[in-house]
């Protein structure tokens, strides 16, 4: 999936509409400190539905939301839009909106979408919010800093095999439950005999 155009409405610092186009290749971003280069890579993550406000470096998910200046009234909704070409070549345009005491909506090419609709349309593409492919600020050090354990979930995650942990522990219960049921079975049968 290659990403072509990221525009930003009221979304954090980015309060006039702002669109970024983004060309096959290298793309740099550069500018002052606190000009919002951060920002536009959590826009990136947040319209493909991260719901941790923590990991936006905010305190609760209405803090994208522009905040207002001494000069500037806040504003009530951010919207991001995401367009992309995936592997086929097909267009594929992501909205995510957020209203004040309203919530976040989202929509794939027009039409109503859910939170889980979006992870996975960029799941399937080995994508999404918390793809590895996404380096924050900080988040080197934060690699150097960890302890084995969280090493590890990080080394998994970009290996795109974190899931089959999930699918693990399903598979363990399933057979523990078919292995009670034979027990049982075997009792039944001594039973009759
Ligand atoms: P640096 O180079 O220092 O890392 P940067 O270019 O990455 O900076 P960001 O961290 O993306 O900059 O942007 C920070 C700016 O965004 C700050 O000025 C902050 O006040 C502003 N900002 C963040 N959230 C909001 C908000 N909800 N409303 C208005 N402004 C916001």
């Amino acid at each position: 999936m290659q990403f072509r155009r990221l525009k930003l409405s009221g979304f954090k610092s980015f309060v006039e509409p702002a669109e970024l186009r983004i060309e096959p290749g290298l793309t740099g971003v550069v500018g002052p400190n606190g000009c919002g280069k951060s920002n536009l890579l959590e826009a990136i993550r947040w319209v493909m539905g991260e719901s941790s406000p923590k990991s936006l470096r905010g305190g609760g998910m209405e803090d994208v939301i522009f905040a207002g200046t001494a000069t500037r009234p806040a504003r009530d909704f951010a919207e991001v839009v995401l367009s992309a070409q995936d592997a086929n070549g097909e267009e594929l345009e992501v909205v995510r909106r957020i209203e004040r005491g309203a919530g976040s909506a989202y929509r794939i090419n027009g039409r109503d979408a859910r939170a889980k609709d979006v992870a996975l349309t960029f799941a399937d593409a080995a994508t999404g919010a918390h793809s590895p492919a996404l380096v924050s600020q900080g988040r080197i050090a934060a690699v150097i800093a960890a302890r084995p354990a969280e090493r590890r979930a990080m080394l998994e995650e970009a290996a795109g095999i974190a899931g089959l942990h999930v699918r693990r522990k399903d598979a363990e219960q399933r057979l523990r439950a078919t292995e009670a049921n034979l027990a049982r079975l075997d009792d039944l049968m001594a039973g009759m005999e």
